[in-house]
């Protein structure tokens, strides 16, 4: 086992922006990912590690003109056991739900999840559809990032190395219904071969606005399904417009073949989550 990189704990965001303007060092949150990464096994080990437990900026869940905003550092159980997020994001608590285990839940956080970028991280594609906007800063300032922008390519985000992220902000339009569905090979303790987040709202006879298809483990990114969108934007979600979004969705996505799935099994069944989600949302 090779030597454990430097650890800096600063006390406060100032002291944690100056460290990272000082030089390459690697935000450790709830460590789930980064601990991984320290036994050089997936890539090079990170030089130094700027622990980021007591930063409280970084912490809490509240409700703030219309949004609900996430400390980068909220975990997933605290996630679970939020009134707030159960009343006003329940998908998001699903989403919680459903990631490692109680251990992971316990230490692993919404912004480590996010910052590693895994095509497969589990909340992603529900901050997607749910247009969520991350507040990042350091040194040069603080700045927001839609999350439509910040997944760049594999694993690369929009985030400069002398930032942090600090909160996750999420709009609660009225009427906006949103759900979130993981197949994975077992209940708990597995990586997504697909996850999707759907979200609407339903105008009635007018049929559902502002549809957003969101999908993980699909592509090099988590990524929202255009195509699909459009198909439903508009539309009552019929069993005919179901099944019109399901070929789209089919059609559209670009998987790969990798050791968790085939790029068809994938296609397969981002396909017929969606055909469900939509029987389900409207009881046919
Ligand atoms: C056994 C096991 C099971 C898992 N199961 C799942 C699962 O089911 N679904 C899933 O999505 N994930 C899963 N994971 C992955 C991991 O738990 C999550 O991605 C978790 O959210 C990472 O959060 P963390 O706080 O532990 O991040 P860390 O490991 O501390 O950091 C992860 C990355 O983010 C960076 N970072 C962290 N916080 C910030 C910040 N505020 N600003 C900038 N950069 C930051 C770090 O530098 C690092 O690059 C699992 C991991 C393990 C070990």
């Amino acid at each position: 086992m090779p030597a454990e990189p430097p650890i800096d704990t600063p006390r406060n965001l100032f002291e944690a922006y100056e460290r990272l303007a000082a030089g390459a060092a690697r935000p450790i949150a709830g460590g789930t990912d980064v601990m991984v990464a320290i036994t050089g096994e997936l890539g090079p080990i990170p030089e130094r590690m700027l622990d980021l437990s007591r930063l409280e900026e970084l912490r809490g869940i509240s409700l703030e003109h219309g949004a609900l905003i996430l400390g980068a550092r909220t975990t997933y159980t605290e996630i679970r056991r939020s009134t707030v997020c159960r009343e006003h994001l329940p998908a998001l608590v699903d989403a919680a739900a459903t990631i490692g285990a109680a251990q992971i839940q316990n230490r692993g956080t919404i912004g480590g999840n996010i910052a590693n970028a895994s095509p497969a991280g589990d909340t992603l594609p529900v901050l997607l559809a749910a247009d969520a906007v991350l507040l990042v800063g350091g040194q040069r300032g603080e700045r927001e990032v839609p999350m439509t922008a910040f997944f760049v390519d594999y694993r690369k985000t929009a985030l400069a190395p002398d930032e942090l992220i600090l909160q996750v902000r999420i709009p609660l339009p009225a009427g906006r219904a949103l759900r979130f569905r993981k197949v994975g090979t077992r209940r708990a303790q597995a990586i997504s071969k697909v996850v999707m987040a759907l979200a609407w709202r339903d105008l009635g006879t007018a049929g559902w606005q502002d549809v957003r298809v969101a999908l993980g483990s699909v592509a090099a990114t988590p990524i929202r399904a255009a195509a699909t969108e459009a198909v439903l934007e508009g539309a009552r979600p019929t069993p005919e417009a179901a099944d019109r979004a399901a070929e789209t969705l089919a059609g559209e996505l670009e998987p790969i073949d990798d050791v968790r799935s085939t790029a068809d099994y994938r296609r397969l069944v981002a396909a017929r989550i969606l055909h469900r989600l939509l029987r389900d949302a409207e009881g046919w």
